[in-house]
């Protein structure tokens, strides 16, 4: 069998920070591009020996990898073919609109980056400004034709839904904007904020409403019809692409394949079973990558037990669901025996089906999903 791992660099810097972001970002005055990716490859190097073959896929996530200098974003790219990585395979940087943001999609493309994701998030300056994002509506409608200027045949729009004060009608123009790009892949995301972002300290306060469920629930539905009409396959709770055109990174992930990430605030998972996270500042990263130290914050060991909840996990975000005989052959367990009970009672309820060999959440079941996650943990 032929062995290989997903590698994701997380670039943790920004320019400024968004109200409604709980991602591992700073905004950095004088962002360190080459020590930051002196650390980074150092750290791949002395992740290797818990990886076997070769990398399948690099992606640059974030905080804004679009701002690190695309000659770093080289290194880095070239490091990864040296271990392997094909030429034809896929290489993500996530990007924002704006030129201060993405200062040359040409030398990110020429750094042999051959998908851009850009988090576009509305075309509404008013939705925009709400998000308290740096770009306006002019320069997400620019992105996605400069980045097929600059060569990008393959291209991930993202948006956000929910947004307070956000129409069911506005939502609908963003997808129709977003879809006359003809991207190859959309991320559509409904807005929902951890405890200690401002947007939520804002809401609290009362001086922000929220939209309420029902909102979310119907753009949600919005957007299924839409881009289905539109020809996209809705294949991941918030993902959506035309035929091929998966995100070949996440789809990895999401079948529970080795990821071997590196970056402060990255999470990783081995092949032999265990799963770490990296201390999130920088500079302490940096210092101890460079050292050659693990620079992890977390390490623990994965029993048979937590590999099959998170597959239950991540199968039933997949509209493809859990294949049953995949599910077998991995666990030398049937997960329709195992887990009958809460099965049973979901499938009463109208929330799970088991149609085709597969276990999958039914349209009611994409509202709740969280909900039926519990029924098995
Ligand atoms: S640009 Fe993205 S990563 Fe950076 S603060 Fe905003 S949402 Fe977070």
């Amino acid at each position: 069998m032929v062995a290989f791992f997903g590698l994701y660099v997380h670039f943790p810097f920004c320019l400024t920070k968004c109200p409604y972001c709980d991602f591992n970002s700073f905004v950095a005055p004088d962002i360190p591009h080459a020590r930051y990716a002196d650390a980074t490859l150092r750290e791949i190097e002395s992740r290797l020996p818990d990886f076997d073959g070769t990398p399948a896929t690099l992606y640059f996530g974030g905080g804004t990898p679009g701002l690190w200098a695309p000659l770093e974003i080289k290194r880095i790219v070239d490091f990864a073919r040296s271990l392997g990585l094909s030429h034809d395979a896929e290489i993500t940087v996530e990007a924002n609109p704006g030129a201060l943001e993405t200062p040359s999609l040409e030398a990110i493309r020429d750094a042999g980056a051959n998908r851009i994701s850009f988090g576009c998030q509305s075309f509404n300056d008013r939705h925009l400004a709400t998000l308290g994002r740096r770009h306006d509506a002019r320069e997400a409608h620019e992105a996605p034709r400069k980045a097929r200027d600059a060569g990008f045949d393959n291209l991930s729009l993202d948006l956000i839904f929910g947004i307070p004060a956000q129409t069911v009608d506005e939502w609908r123009t963003d997808l129709d904007k977003a879809i006359a790009f003809a991207p190859e892949h959309l991320s559509l995301y409904s807005l929902s904020l951890e405890p200690e972002v401002p947007m939520a300290k804002e809401a609290r306060a009362g001086r922000l409403t929220l939209l309420e469920d029902a909102f979310h629930n119907e753009m949600f539905n919005v957007a299924r019809r839409t881009t289905r009409a539109a020809g996209y396959r809705h294949y991941e709770i918030s993902n959506y692409a035309k035929p091929g055109r998966e995100a070949v990174h996440n789809s990895l992930y999401w079948s529970g394949a080795p990821i071997l990430a590196v970056g402060a605030g990255a999470s990783g998972f081995e092949v032999r079973r265990h799963r770490y996270s990296n201390i999130k500042g920088p500079e302490a990263y940096m210092q101890r990558a460079i050292a050659g130290e693990r620079p992890e914050s977390f390490r623990e060991s994965i029993d048979e037990a937590m590999r099959m909840r998170e597959a239950i996990m991540t199968g039933l975000r997949r509209i493809d669901g859990i294949d049953l005989a995949d599910f077998e052959r991995r666990f030398a367990v049937r997960l329709s025996e195992r887990y009958a009970e809460p099965i049973r009672r979901l499938v009463a309820c109208g929330l799970v089906t088991i149609e085709d060999g597969a276990l999958r959440l039914t349209d009611s079941g994409l509202f709740v999903m969280n909900s039926v996650l519990v029924e098995f943990f």
